[in-house]
């Protein structure tokens, strides 16, 4: 391991991943913005801003691990007001209750509320429930940060091809890795030791930072995870045609975007 942390048995990676996000859900977003010094406000934007949901008329989305509901509140923002859009819809999914709270309670404030456009469930990414989730349903599945605290990256991408329509579009914003070696040490330090340090003061539970920070090394680089998107069955990389990759790198790789279509 580095830096002397323990390596975290799979066994236990889904309720520390549960106790985490219960610990901070009542302030993830200003977490979010505390860690990454606001830069996943950046990275969210760009990502919306590549999906263009809304341009060719409304979608039916899901954002899985989606929290506080940060990406579906940018979807239908973006639908609204670049496209005139108020029919473009989220439903929003996470394993955890005390997150999807906080995400109702963030939309009971905006116009959303109490329309067709939002819904909030409870759900497991690697295990949709059929019924709720019936397949060939979305034309864009997005998760955002979520998929590396998964247990299992095949059976999500397995779940989001079987919920999507045949064409639609598999998208994933997710921690990566550095390109450069000079910055990959930097960003290193960086993240053991500012992360774990910033979790303490606000939440108290430095263990669950440190798992969240070496989460992020263990998940695959971007060629590996692409090669997964496509043995799941999508074209990969459609999005990013003329300008290379299967995948697109936000700042250096410190977070990358994939995206697939489903055949
Ligand atoms: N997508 C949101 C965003 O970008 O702000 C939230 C990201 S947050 C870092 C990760 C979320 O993944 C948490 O809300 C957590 O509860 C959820 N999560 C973890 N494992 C999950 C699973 N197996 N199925 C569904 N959600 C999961």
């Amino acid at each position: 391991t580095h830096f002397g942390f323990q390596t975290v048995p799979e066994e236990t990676k889904e309720s520390l991943v549960r106790n985490v996000f219960d610990s901070v859900a009542s302030s993830y977003d200003l977490m979010n913005d505390a860690m990454s010094l606001g830069v996943h406000r950046l990275w969210k934007d760009e990502y919306i801003a590549l999906l263009k949901p809304g341009a060719k008329g409304p979608v039916k989305c899901i954002d899985v691990a989606g929290g506080t509901g940060d990406i579906a509140l940018r979807i239908l923002d973006s639908a609204r007001e670049r496209y005139a859009d108020r029919e473009t819809s989220v439903d929003v999914v996470d394993i955890n209750t005390e997150m999807l709270k906080e995400g109702y309670k963030r939309f009971k404030k905006t116009m959303y509320h109490n329309t067709s456009q939002i819904a909030f469930h409870e759900g497991n990414a690697q295990a949709l429930n059929e019924e709720k989730f019936p397949s060939n349903t979305y034309d864009l599945y997005t998760i955002a940060f979520g998929i590396r605290n998964c247990t299992s990256v095949p059976d999500v991408l397995k779940e989001a091809y079987r919920v999507l329509k045949p064409g639609g579009t598999f998208a994933c914003l997710e921690f990566s890795r550095v390109n450069n070696p000079l910055f990959g040490a930097l960003y290193d330090q960086y993240s053991f030791s500012v992360i774990p340090l910033i979790g303490t003061i606000l939440t108290g539970d430095r263990a669950s930072y440190q798992y969240l920070v070496e989460s992020i090394r263990k998940f695959p680089p971007q060629p590996e995870f692409a090669k997964m998107i496509a043995d799941a069955g999508f074209t990969t990389g459609g999005m990013f045609e003329g300008k290379g990759g299967a995948w697109r790198d936000l700042w250096g790789g410190i977070a990358s975007i994939h995206t697939g279509v489903k055949v």
